[in-house]
């Protein structure tokens, strides 16, 4: 087939795909992978899955899409859904992980000027941080090879050290309208945020009267073995943003707040065409009750500790295993070689990863994956490292 029509965006693996079922797809040969990429932590229960393909079905023949000029109830249901499950009150519903982000930039800038002076509009973010691609997620990432050749940013926004509550000190003020965290920053490197600094943080916008914005887009919907990762954290948050595996698959995205932090939209505020399709909340509330009624989401603390007893096996096996990391099903392999060695030597036993940060390979199965593909990940990975150490 030809590969010339697509923009130069992304260095693909050579590898073509047309099938998928559980934790395993299979490529245009029949050639079978398990797949502990998951889309990027996206398809939460594999692939097709029963409970997704009947939403798809059901609701397709319903109502596809509708403008929101109007109600539609699959919306109004997802949205109390997830008020329900969370200590939040309110949503907005867009697409994607970055237009969540932008909704959320959107949010605290308004939060800002309706409760300080117009200089009320500085954000702050962390260093090694990812939130996403376009010009107003990416001007609060931080991490310089994402930003190098599309100056100008968005400006009013400061970077801060991750983990170093004296940093965040040093730069919040009364015009910070609001600080950005990814409890657990996955595209810098499956690096968990300290308990004690989120608490902290948290205090400090409590102080500045700054909205607390957690990016849930790739460690929520039951990554960290709870439905939302701030539960994990014991910090709430005033505001969330999601996408990836709430859809399971489907693109949707989703901006939650506190009544306070939200009252700052009016409307003509925000918006968006697909936002809250109800195509895409029919499969988002199928994927929750699978998540959370039929205990899905129970099972990743368990499922977590194997698969980590397992690795430190492993590394106490190989030198070239730093340290495991992450929470729950958002694991990472640390290595002292280079990952995407490890990465390829994998792929060619059948077993898809990804990498993150500096030298970080991730784990990142479905939430319903059996305890058979861990071991056949388990083993393809023992193997791959004991050739590449040898
Ligand atoms: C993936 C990701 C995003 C961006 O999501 P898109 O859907 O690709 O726009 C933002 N923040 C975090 C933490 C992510 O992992």
């Amino acid at each position: 087939m030809n590969k010339n029509n697509l923009m130069n965006t992304y260095s693909r693996v050579d590898v073509t795909f047309e099938k998928g079922l559980g934790s395993k797809v299979y490529d245009i040969n029949g050639k079978e992978y398990i797949d502990f990429v998951s889309g990027v932590a996206v398809n939460c229960l594999g692939h097709s899955h029963p409970t997704i393909i009947k939403a798809l079905n059901e609701q397709s023949n319903n109502l596809i899409h509708i403008s929101n000029l109007y109600w539609n109830t699959n919306q109004l249901e997802l949205a109390q859904k997830l008020c329900n499950y969370s200590d939040h009150d309110k949503v907005f519903f867009c697409n994607s992980g970055t237009e969540a982000v932008e909704a959320a930039i959107k949010l605290a800038r308004k939060y800002g000027i309706n409760n300080g002076t117009s200089k009320k509009n500085e954000i702050i973010f962390m260093e090694n941080s990812f939130h996403g691609r376009t010009m107003g997620a990416l001007a609060i990432t931080g991490q310089e090879k994402y930003q190098k050749d599309f100056m100008p940013l968005m400006s009013g926004v400061k970077s801060s050290k991750f983990n170093d509550i004296e940093d965040l000190k040093s730069k919040i003020d009364e015009n910070t309208c609001a600080v950005i965290i990814e409890p657990i920053q996955g595209e810098g490197g499956i690096v968990p945020a300290e308990i004690d600094f989120l608490k902290e943080v948290k205090n400090l916008c409590e102080k500045y009267n700054a909205l607390l914005i957690f990016d849930e887009i790739q460690c929520g919907i039951g990554r960290t073995g709870s439905l939302f990762a701030y539960e994990k954290f014991k910090v709430i948050p005033d505001v969330i943003c999601m996408a990836k595996g709430l859809g399971g698959g489907f693109p949707i995205g989703a901006v939650l707040a506190t009544q306070k932090a939200s009252d700052a939209f009016t409307p003509g505020d925000h918006g968006s065409t697909f936002g809250g399709n109800p195509l895409g909340c029919s499969v988002s509330l199928a994927v929750l009750n699978e998540l959370m009624d039929n205990g899905v989401v129970d099972k990743v603390d368990e499922k977590s500790e194997y698969i980590i007893n397992n690795l430190s096996i492993l590394k106490e096996k190989y030198e070239a295993v730093d340290k495991i990391q992450g929470m729950g099903l958002m694991l990472g392999i640390k290595l002292n070689i280079d990952k995407n060695k490890l990465i390829s030597k994998c792929f060619e036993k059948g077993l898809l990863l990804v990498g993150a940060g500096e030298n970080v390979v991730r784990i990142l199965p479905p939430l319903n994956v059996s305890k058979e593909d861990i071991d056949k990940c388990l083993d393809i990975l023992d193997k791959a490292l004991s050739e590449l150490c040898n």
